[in-house]
């Protein structure tokens, strides 16, 4: 079956996707990463090079000061393998201002990378982190053998600093689909997933996000590869939501590249989807008044954003009431 576009469903339920402000300026530190997962729609790992540099982190700061951004959001590959995380982490730590820190936690039990912990608690940063399922097999299918173990080791050692408990020092764990399916009822796998990790390993956290796996990167490799392509489409497109729709993540945030390219999220910045013409292309040419307004570069990958609860880099867009018994994604 042919799929509609995503631009013709949208104007069969009358939706224009604009951005409304930029509540949220999302930095990615660049592609490297000490995982190659086989979901990344980064395609992210050790050998890739790009990565963003001290200069650009500046030109970042000088915005921040700038501009009344209410979330300072790092990305990647997991960021802490930039060179100047540190530093910027410090910075940041200086302003009053929410800081997210999307990593996948194992690095920071790597010799190298293990002080960070430390800076992460003194400055209160938010962590926000893969653990795409609650059984140890299907986590390890999708990130590598030993990375279950390796999250359990480390959440235990986050807890002990006030990491999930304290309430300034905020973690959030993220699920995604092991395979070519919707994810569960986030309310139903956030109880699930404290249930196990309480009762098996004696570790907390605050909330769980659910996240659709985007057709894009690698995961749009596995779902060609394994012939799952058309029928993943054919369920993005079958679950649209307008509701979720309405308010996907790209309506008040705003992604940079390593190299210094504003686009409308992450999975535009990663197939290159860039925006609109008429509007600033680089943080040189920044302009809040032209950028905060502006209408969205869409193309099909976005159902992904907009299927069953809808899917963004917080979660669920619509929490639905939990619904008992209702399956593990
Ligand atoms: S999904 Fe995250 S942890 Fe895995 S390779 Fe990509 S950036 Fe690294
Ligand atoms: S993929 Fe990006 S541009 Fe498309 S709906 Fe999602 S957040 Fe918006």
């Amino acid at each position: 079956m042919q799929t509609p576009s995503f631009e013709s469903i949208l104007e069969k339920h009358s939706i224009s996707l604009r951005a409304r402000e930029i509540e949220i300026f999302q930095i990615n530190m660049g592609k490297m990463c000490n995982l190659a997962c086989k979901h990344c729609h980064v395609e992210a790992g050790p050998n890739r090079k790009e990565i963003m540099n001290r200069e650009t982190l500046e030109k970042c700061l000088k915005l921040i000061d700038k501009h009344n951004f209410k979330t300072i959001d790092l990305t990647g590959g997991t960021p802490e393998v930039n060179p100047h995380f540190r530093w910027f982490i410090s910075e940041l730590g200086k302003r009053q201002k929410e800081v997210l820190v999307r990593s996948n936690l194992v690095v920071l039990l790597e010799n190298e990378y293990s002080d960070m912990v430390e800076l992460l608690t003194k400055n209160k940063i938010t962590l926000i982190a893969s653990f795409p399922h609650i059984q140890k097999d299907r986590t390890d299918k999708q990130r590598g053998n030993g990375v279950y173990d390796g999250l359990i080791n480390i959440i235990r050692i986050l807890n002990n600093l006030g990491y999930g408990i304290n309430p300034e020092l905020k973690l959030h764990l993220v699920h995604n689909p092991v395979g070519a399916y919707l994810p569960g009822n986030q309310i139903v796998l956030e109880q699930e997933y404290k249930k196990v990790l309480q009762n098996e390993y004696g570790i907390q956290f605050n909330s769980l996000y659910c996240i659709t796996n985007m057709p894009i990167g690698r995961y749009l490799n596995f779902l060609k590869s394994s012939g799952n392509y058309e029928s993943y489409m054919e369920e993005l497109v079958n679950a649209f939501n307008p509701a979720a729709a309405r308010n996907v993540m790209c309506v008040n945030t705003l992604s940079i590249s390593y190299d210094g390219f504003l686009y409308d999220c992450d999975f535009n910045q990663m197939i290159n989807l860039k925006l609109k013409n008429e509007l600033p292309q680089h943080l040189d040419d920044f302009d809040l008044e032209k950028l905060a307004g502006r209408e969205i570069s869409i193309e099909d990958h976005c159902f992904g954003c907009t299927a069953g609860s809808g899917s963004s880099c917080g979660g669920a867009i619509q929490l639905e009431p939990a619904v008992a018994n209702a399956p593990m994604g």
